[in-house]
């Protein structure tokens, strides 16, 4: 296991013991640095956080004393963790560093690394770039905010080893040292307002992707994004544009085919995702890709197998001639439209769970398709103005069984039915995995 290699810092104040929390903990303190770990709500007799104290880490629960930035040198917090936090703008004003795990990563792991950040399509676009690199015969590793902790993986990679990490807005809002050799910016939509509460600050967190970025690095953009094209200039890395529009620079698509620059790289009709937001995710990774020079036969091999990722417009299974999709992921309005846009055939839509606050009418111009709204949880009331609105009927349901019963109930053959929520989950499930796997099971025994 690697340790951290000319860190500067001699004492690090943990914030939050979470996986990430526990993980950046233990390799701190085994890496000389004096650890101390804080936690509103964590127990001091959990199998962690005994762990942590036998290596030495001072563990301290149940509030956040201020105190504790007298002897820091530096602030790892956990991601989710807002920067209203009292020992966080305390830590901001005393002007000490307050990262995320993933800047660790920045002391770990030597070979090239590959970040990937956007709104939407975060974590199907690194698993493409992870499969394609694989399916190269590359040594690479995925991490990040798709579920490994980073600063974890990169303790054990080799010295020319590819990490592939997913990077969300909240991880990259604390970057120093880390740097991606190739950055990659999907889109920008109005998401995670609440932590971070205008646009241009959810921007500019995302756009600490091209931090340390240098002239032999690349910056893969999004050219039909007008949010995002706009940095190809602000780096000093090599931009390559991905579009969905003909072009003679980077990734794009016709009816056809997939190419990069002026060569054919794979046959449209056989990419087995649907919607168009994935062929940006294809395009994506080919322009990733190609800055690697991997082969046409690897990216086609996974384009052509490749059925999307768990919970993301997941293809469940056909049943009674219906065609059950399971798009739980889609926990803001941008990412239903999408799968609404996805599909040709008339669509049941099982919408709602966690109220932010926002309305809904930004769907109203996607709903040509959807047939019958079967509605739950806090935002059901406001889903039924939307569709009374378009004319769409309406079944109000309180369990994913009779949600998935109504919709079948409400069908026909041939048609899609599709849980793509345009909420969080919190409101019901703990993790829209398990709104997600609560679908499935309903389809199953339906
Ligand atoms: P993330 O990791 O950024 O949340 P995912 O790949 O998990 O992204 O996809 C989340 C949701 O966003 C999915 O439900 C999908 O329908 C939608 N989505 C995926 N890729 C895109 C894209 N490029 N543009 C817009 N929406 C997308």
């Amino acid at each position: 296991m690697k340790r951290l290699n000319e860190f500067p810092y001699k004492r690090a104040l943990v914030v939050g013991l979470a996986k990430s929390g526990y993980s950046a903990a233990e390799l701190l303190q085994n890496s000389g640095v004096s650890t101390t770990v804080n936690d509103l709500n964590a127990s001091e007799q959990s199998p962690e956080a005994r762990k942590l104290t036998e290596i030495g880490v001072t563990l301290v629960t149940g509030s956040h004393p201020l105190e504790l930035l007298d002897a820091t040198d530096i602030v790892v917090k956990n991601p989710g963790i807002p920067y209203e936090n009292e020992l966080i703008a305390e830590a901001v004003a005393r002007k000490i560093p307050v990262v995320t795990e993933v800047e660790l990563t920045a002391y770990l792991h030597k070979g090239p690394v590959i970040g990937i950040t956007g709104s939407n399509g975060k974590t199907t676009t690194t698993t493409l770039v992870h499969r394609i690199l694989e399916a190269d015969g590359r040594n690479v590793h995925v991490a990040g905010n798709i579920g490994e902790v980073a600063s974890e993986v990169a303790q054990s990679t080799g010295d020319s080893d590819i990490m592939v990490v997913e990077l969300s807005s909240f991880q990259l809002l604390g970057i120093e040292k880390f740097r991606a050799n190739v950055a990659v910016w999907l889109n920008l939509f109005d998401s995670h307002l609440d932590y971070h509460k205008t646009r241009e600050n959810y921007q500019e967190a995302k756009a600490n992707i091209l931090t340390n970025q240098s002239a032999e690095d690349c910056f893969v953009y999004n050219a039909d994004d007008s949010s995002v094209e706009g940095y190809k200039t602000k780096t000093k890395a090599k931009s390559i544009p991905f579009t969905l529009q003909q072009s003679k620079e980077g990734a794009w698509v016709d009816e056809s085919y997939i190419y990069y620059k002026e060569e054919t790289v794979a046959d449209r009709s056989k990419v087995v995702l649907v919607g168009e937001h994935n062929i940006q995710n294809c395009l994506a990774a080919v322009a990733v890709c190609k800055c690697f020079d991997v082969s046409n036969e690897a990216i086609q091999k996974v384009l052509y197998e490749f059925a999307g990722v768990s919970h993301r417009l997941q293809y469940v299974d056909n049943k009674y001639r219906r065609f059950f999709y399971n798009d739980s992921k889609a926990t803001n309005i941008r990412a239903t439209s999408y799968a609404l846009e996805a599909f040709s055939k008339p669509v049941i839509l099982l919408a709602g769970g966690l109220d932010r606050g926002n309305d809904f009418d930004a769907l109203a111009p996607y709903l040509s398709k959807v047939k019958h709204f079967i509605l739950f949880g806090e935002t059901a009331d406001k889903l039924e103005v939307l569709a009374r609105g378009a004319g769409v009927p309406v079944v109000s349901v309180d369990t994913m069984k009779d949600a998935v019963y109504a919709a079948y109930e409400n069908s026909d053959d041939e048609d899609v039915i599709l849980l793509s929520p345009a909420c969080a989950s919190w409101d019901q499930y703990r993790t829209f995995e398990e709104r997600g796997d609560a679908f499935i099971e309903a389809v199953r025994k339906l």
